[in-house]
């Protein structure tokens, strides 16, 4: 029975990705048109902006060249939650075609809007993403992101349909009907997040489904921070090719920077978002190679045009030309947000540090949780760690062995010690979305 994409149908070369390979001279030059007409945009219409440049003494036409963008002031995620929910829309509502929003940590959410030129842009970058992935017409997406105002559903929807490819909107949950689909509609690639492919990982084992002998070849993975270490797990569980891709709604969605096969940072769709990078305290501009908070700037988006994102996300620009011939810029993956900072008794944590080293160890699976609390004021971590059911049936000499040497992988990396609780397979709870890594109790006790 025929399940897989037709492997006699060859690559297609995507007309869209030819925007990949421009001589850095036409790109520049592209940028440089596209963020004076941003620019002018925004301080023409929408106030925040007009009042903003305007403070630092900035006239519409008043840039000079690409580098006079660090003059421009930041944008943050206050200024989209303090203008709800319309406030930094750029065009008249009769213009917009489609709101997203995402969900804030606390209250209201923030907005974001798209003209229909700000769709096919974000469809054009998408296709891009998985042409990148060695995706084409042919190939059976299923699609796991959540559905609706979410960005991760539509933003993959579009771009696998605008490849033409076959996309299955299975949103998100219900895993046992994902392994399902998975298996019996031939499904070649996948869209998700880590953590919940590291869900349908456990799932099909239980269900007797071996996913290596099924046609899935590509997983598209994003909208969480993962390492390195869990990208060779994913990879050595499944035989899939994990990619990782980075959006975020406040800037288009998933589809603002992708992995090519070289797998040695992401390249930036900077004909549409171009990045800078900051020092996290001060906003100081740092040179390439040096890690810092990414900062972007939408240089086509019409109906919210964003100067100067901060993004919180934590990375740096790779200096020179990938082997694979794109001359779009490349950033390192991101595996932490600054948000994600963890103070431990002054020591500076993030939870993808605990996540490397403690999938460096044997025996363990790619499930933990951080566990915070107070004990006589004094900050106590705790990281649960499933491990596979032969170690856990294992002597009890084997789990103290382990469980030592876990700390001190964890201890190497942090310069502190933790205490570390091994847990049976299927104790620490499963996300269909972004995982839940940290448990913070300190308030409470
Ligand atoms: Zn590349």
């Amino acid at each position: 029975m025929p399940t897989a994409a037709n492997p006699t149908l060859p690559p297609v070369f995507q007309p869209q990705s030819a925007a990949d390979y421009l001589p850095p001279p036409v790109l520049r030059q592209l940028q440089w048109e596209r963020l004076q007409a941003i620019v002018a945009r925004a301080a023409e219409r929408v106030a925040l902006y007009r009042t903003r440049f305007q403070e630092c003494g900035l006239s519409p036409g008043g840039l000079a060249g690409l580098a006079d963008l660090a003059r421009l002031p930041f944008t943050t995620k206050a200024d989209l939650r303090d203008t709800y929910p319309f406030g930094l829309f750029a065009s008249p509502m009769d213009e917009i075609v489609r709101l997203h929003a995402s969900s804030g940590t606390t209250g209201k959410p923030i907005v974001v809007a798209y003209t229909q030129q700000d769709v096919d842009v974000w469809t054009s970058v998408m296709v891009r993403a998985f042409a990148i992935c060695g995706l084409h017409h042919g190939d059976i997406v299923q699609n796991a992101y959540g559905y609706g105002l979410f960005t991760g559903g539509l933003g993959a929807h579009y771009g696998a349909e605008g490849l033409g490819a076959t996309v299955i909107p299975i949103s998100g949950g219900n895993t046992d009907r994902q392994i399902m689909v998975m298996k019996d509609f031939g499904v070649t690639a996948i869209c998700c997040t880590p953590s919940y492919f590291l869900h349908m990982i456990d799932r099909a084992a239980e269900l007797d489904v071996d996913i290596r002998e099924l046609p899935l070849r590509v997983g598209v993975f994003g909208a969480e921070p993962w390492t390195g270490s869990m990208r060779k797990r994913i990879e050595n569980l499944t035989g899939v090719q994990a990619f990782d891709i980075y959006g975020l709604s406040e800037v288009i969605g998933p589809g603002v920077a992708i992995e090519c096969p070289e797998q040695n940072g992401l390249h930036i769709f900077e004909d549409h978002f171009y990045p800078e990078v900051v020092d996290p305290e001060t906003g100081q501009l740092l040179p390439e190679g040096q890690e810092g908070e990414l900062v972007l700037t939408t240089l086509s988006k019409q109906a919210m045009p964003m100067i100067r994102y901060r993004t919180r996300d934590i990375t740096a620009l790779i200096p020179g030309q990938c082997p694979c011939g794109r001359s779009l810029r490349r950033m390192k993956r991101i595996s932490r947000r600054s948000d994600d900072m963890l103070i431990i008794r002054g020591v500076n944590v993030f939870p993808s540090q605990v996540e490397a080293a403690l999938l460096e160890v044997e025996g363990t699976l790619p499930h933990y949780q951080i566990i915070l609390t107070r004990f006589h004021g004094l900050d106590q971590m705790e990281v649960q760690v499933e491990v596979t059911p032969e170690t856990f049936s294992d002597k009890i000499g084997a789990l103290e062995e382990l469980n030592g040497k876990i700390a001190d992988a964890v201890e190497h990396v942090l310069g502190i010690r933790v205490e570390v609780t091994l847990v049976e397979p299927h104790t620490i709870q499963r996300s269909e979305g972004k995982a839940k890594r940290v448990i913070d109790r300190r308030v409470q006790s």
